[in-house]
């Protein structure tokens, strides 16, 4: 066991350093010194922008009135993702964060569904999920109904410079120290723990405990420990991103889009200000002018900017946490942003760390513990990922077809296969996507389970017919009282004032 942990020095304050920085300190209060170290000439990747719902529970640990929050990171409502020609071209499905229909026990909601099928009936499954209807009519507000058939779960869409900001006063005003500056130097002990920065001005910075949120580079844990990383480009070969802001549209719609092209896709993301849009691509099919020619042949509006090139490589930091640094952010990892998961690692793995917080000393077994974790997590979302590219019938690209060809992990290519037998949907243990995330996914993409459960035919066709009709009725009905998603935006940033 290592000395007791006081002074926690983090490395880097893009997003990964500051809610590191602020739920470390707003948590674990006086038991902890925190001083963050970033240099202004270096950066920030200036990326991430959409995110999950679990976003609204970091807001509310750190005590962030919703309306402030909105009007500072220029950020919209976040409902959905709808997905374009990935199946085909021409095509498109939701995942919302919501839920069809309504939950059963032993028999999921989209059996009754496939039944109805069965006897003729062709209302899409998204018809009975608010979050849909919401998305497809544009509209947003809380809904004050405690009947979980009103539930409708959200995430944002922020401007992730802006958030930073707002982190970093917030920290700030916790009491966490913010050391400007490039580090040049690192000073390790002799047993090989990380023991000092040494910045460009000659400041010497002491810690006990490093948190490493440097980006892409993980100047402590890779450069410094050589931690490892698992590559696993060879199941997701989008390796660059191509990414530029533009003009925003008239209306702003509370979903994130993301359109797939001939080796790659494209997101698009409302801000109050301006969109986000960027391309995912593989630089095995597309060219970086190639690609950069599509993005703005694309965009629909005026650029705002040049369009900047993001290299990376899909993985994972073998081990997060090694010695007494442990990797926060890109330097951890990096699965590319189709689900929005990045921001939700970074929180994830700030939450596990308080749970195993070394404040008497490191304990190899609380690190070992760390890693498993983080690696199931790491794997599952990746998992979730390949399902989207691999379940496809475009035949149009090398790259499609290429990814209907790819040898996927056994775990998906179960699951798979349980879902196209029966739509049976099983949750692993802590998979952050619920069963409802794998249902949309996979029917989006063209997977249709041969069978129903028995339990489905306990209904008569009639009482059948009508209970879905209820249930339809009951999720659409609040939704034309509803607001624009723009005046929602509108009254909210106007309370804050
Ligand atoms: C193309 C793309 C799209 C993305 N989209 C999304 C999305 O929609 N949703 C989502 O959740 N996530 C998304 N992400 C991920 C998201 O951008 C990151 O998870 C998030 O920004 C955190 O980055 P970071 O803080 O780890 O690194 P960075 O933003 O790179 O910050 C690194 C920090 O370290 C500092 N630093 C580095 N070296 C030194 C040094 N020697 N001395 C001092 N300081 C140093 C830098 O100055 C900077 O402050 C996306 C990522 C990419 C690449």
């Amino acid at each position: 066991m290592s000395q007791r942990i006081k002074k926690v020095v983090i490395l880097g304050g893009g997003t990964a350093g500051w809610l590191t920085a602020a739920l470390l300190k707003k948590v674990l209060a006086d038991a902890i010194d925190i001083e963050l170290i970033e240099s202004e000439a270096i950066g920030t990747v200036g990326v991430g922008e959409a995110t999950i719902p679990p976003i609204r529970l970091v807001n509310s640990v750190l005590g962030i009135n919703e309306s402030e929050f909105l009007r500072e990171t220029k950020a919209t409502i976040k409902l959905a993702i709808k997905f374009d020609n990935w199946r085909v071209q021409g095509e498109g499905y939701f995942h919302t964060f919501g839920a069809p229909g309504r939950s059963m026990a032993f028999c999921q909601f989209h059996h009754l569904w496939q039944r109805l099928r069965q006897l003729g009936d062709t209302t899409p499954l998204w018809h009975y999920d608010l979050n849909y209807l919401c998305c497809k009519a544009g509209k947003f507000a809380f809904i004050n109904s405690q009947d979980p058939l009103l539930e409708l779960p959200y995430a944002y869409h922020f401007d992730a410079s802006l958030y930073a900001r707002f982190l970093r006063k917030l920290s700030e005003q916790m009491g966490v120290i913010r050391t400007e500056g490039k580090v040049e130097h690192v000073v390790q002990t002799a047993q090989g723990d990380i023991q000092q920065l040494i910045l460009e001005s000659g400041q010497r910075i002491s810690g006990d405990l490093f948190i490493d949120c440097s980006g892409f580079r993980g100047m402590l844990i890779q450069q410094k420990l050589n931690a490892g990383f698992d590559d696993w480009s060879h199941l997701l070969p989008c390796d660059r991103a191509v990414a530029v802001p533009s003009e925003r549209f008239e209306q702003t719609l509370p979903y994130t889009r993301a359109i797939a092209h001939e080796a790659g896709w494209q997101w698009r993301i409302p801000l109050q200000h301006r969109n986000g849009n960027g391309l995912v691509y593989s630089s095995a099919h597309y060219s970086d002018a190639e690609a950069e020619t599509l993005l703005m042949s694309n965009l629909e509006r005026k650029p705002l900017g040049d369009p900047k090139v993001i290299r990376f490589t899909t993985g994972r930091r073998r081990e997060q946490w090694k010695r007494n640094v442990i990797a926060i952010g890109l330097s951890s990892g990096f699965l590319e942003p189709l689900e929005s998961t990045s921001i939700h690692l970074i929180q994830s793995a700030i939450v596990r760390l308080i749970h195993l917080f070394p404040h008497q000393g490191i304990e190899p077994a609380a690190v070992a513990e760390y890693n498993k974790q983080s690696e199931l997590e790491f794997t599952q979302i990746r998992d979730f990922l390949i399902l989207h590219y691999h379940v496809n019938k475009r035949t149009d690209s090398p790259f499609w077809r290429d990814m209907q060809q790819l040898k996927i992990p056994d775990s998906l290519a179960h699951k798979i296969e349980v879902f196209a037998a029966q739509g049976n949907l099983f949750r692993e243990q802590n998979d952050l996507f619920l069963d409802s995330s794998w249902l949309q996914v996979m029917l989006g993409q063209g997977v249709i389970p041969q069978d129903y459960h028995p339990l489905a035919n306990n209904f008569s066709e009639q009482k059948l017919r009508s209970m879905m009709d209820q249930i339809r009725d009951i999720k659409s009905e609040p939704v034309s009282s509803l607001p624009s998603h723009d005046s929602f935006l509108a009254q909210m940033i106007q309370r804050a004032q």
